[in-house]
């Protein structure tokens, strides 16, 4: 059985005659969240039956799920081959003006994917690195996270959904599949996510985001810096070494960007680490001459950890340091702390957690 999710509409085409069935069959999957090959009414049985023996389209079943006080909701994911991996949905609140000047709110979504079950970066701050990498994600795995949650909480198709990679895994290590599966997730007739509303975050492999930018999809790139000395960088980020932060610098400086976005630089601030005015000023001359924008997050603990959540006081000081000097700076709201789903607190749970396939 081929799990359907891991083709592009122009595949699926391919493999049926008459080629149009493909653009009713992406419909019915991706906008009308049909859960079976006998769901779709409009296609002729004897098609719906060899579908169904050569296809299905739920790569992944949820094991669990837990929702934070902040509403943000957390899932656990089993893949075929028993495999775990967590995305986390984080319902964000905006307000519409509408011409008649009156307002509106809008629910508005980003989904967290992963795009590997664990990962082989072995960052010394982040809990996905403990396990080491089990293996890539496929295309249809990774667009099947996003499918299932949208499914799942009834979010219409049409609804705008931000995507992030920065669940577990390193995308940039699975980079032919992540591809994939953004073009699969912009395709109109399916889930119709514009590239520019996908994120793509990266520890820093330099050559990697070289190639991701010669592929100009046209999605946006965040970079994990987390320090501003290589001498640091290299103890938090062994890739450091294969590149250091004068070749992450160099491969952003050359990434195609959007006119009106730009190059997310996530900086995670560990107590008495790397958040004096210090690091700051390094900081902000090494985004010099960069379309940046700085995201501060407060390192969130987790068991085993041997660091520190900085306060608020030092968040907010760096922050206006940044401001002060041009650079545009936010502290991230981080949000399923109570439940281990904030950033980097996310981990492959072994089976003998006892959570069974539901
Ligand atoms: N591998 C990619 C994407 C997944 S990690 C990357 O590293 O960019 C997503 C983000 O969570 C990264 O910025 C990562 O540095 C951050 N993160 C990891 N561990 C964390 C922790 N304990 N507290 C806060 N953020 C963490
Ligand atoms: Fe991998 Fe990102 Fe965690 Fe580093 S921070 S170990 S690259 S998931």
């Amino acid at each position: 059985m081929r799990n359907l999710l891991d083709l592009t509409l122009y595949e699926l085409e391919n493999e049926l005659n008459p080629k149009f069935r493909a653009k009713q069959i992406y419909e019915w999957i991706y906008k009308k969240y049909a859960n079976s090959f006998d769901d779709m009414t409009n296609l002729p049985k004897d098609m719906r039956e060899k579908l169904s023996r050569n296809f299905h389209f739920e790569p992944l079943k949820c094991v669990r799920s837990e929702t934070s006080s902040d509403k943000s909701i957390k899932y656990l994911f089993e893949a075929i081959d028993g495999s775990r991996i967590e995305s986390v949905l984080l319902p964000m609140k905006e307000e519409l003006t509408h011409e008649d000047g009156g307002i509106k709110r809008h629910a508005r979504y980003t989904i967290c994917v992963s795009s590997q079950v664990g990962c082989r970066m072995g960052c010394s701050f982040c809990l996905t690195a403990k396990g080491g990498l089990t293996r890539n994600l496929t295309p249809g795995e990774i667009v099947g996270q996003i499918l299932w949650i949208k499914k799942a909480n009834n979010i219409p198709y049409e609804r705008r959904i931000n995507i992030v990679y920065m669940g577990m895994g390193e995308p940039l290590d699975n980079l032919e599949n992540v591809a994939k599966a953004v073009q699969i997730l912009k395709e109109n007739d399916g889930l119709a996510i514009a590239p520019r509303r996908q994120t793509i975050s990266t520890s820093g492999l330099a050559s990697q985001i070289k190639k991701l930018g010669e592929k100009n999809l046209g999605v946006l790139l965040a970079i994990s810096l987390h320090a501003t000395t290589d001498e640091l960088r290299t103890k938090l980020m062994p890739i450091n070494k294969a590149y250091n932060i004068e070749a992450v610098m160099q491969a952003v400086r050359e990434f195609p960007v959007d006119m009106r976005k730009r190059v997310l630089f996530e900086y995670l601030v560990i107590k008495g680490l790397n958040d004096s005015i210090k690091d700051a000023k390094t900081l902000v001359k090494l985004l010099h001459g960069i379309k940046a924008k700085v995201n501060l997050i407060y390192f969130n603990p987790h068991e085993g950890s041997e660091y520190t959540r900085p306060d608020t006081k030092t968040m907010v000081e760096f922050q206006d340091y940044m401001s002060a000097h041009g650079v545009s700076c936010t502290i991230r709201q981080s949000k399923g702390l109570d439940i281990s789903a904030a950033c980097g607190q996310l981990k492959e749970r072994s089976k003998e957690d006892g959570y069974e396939r539901t």
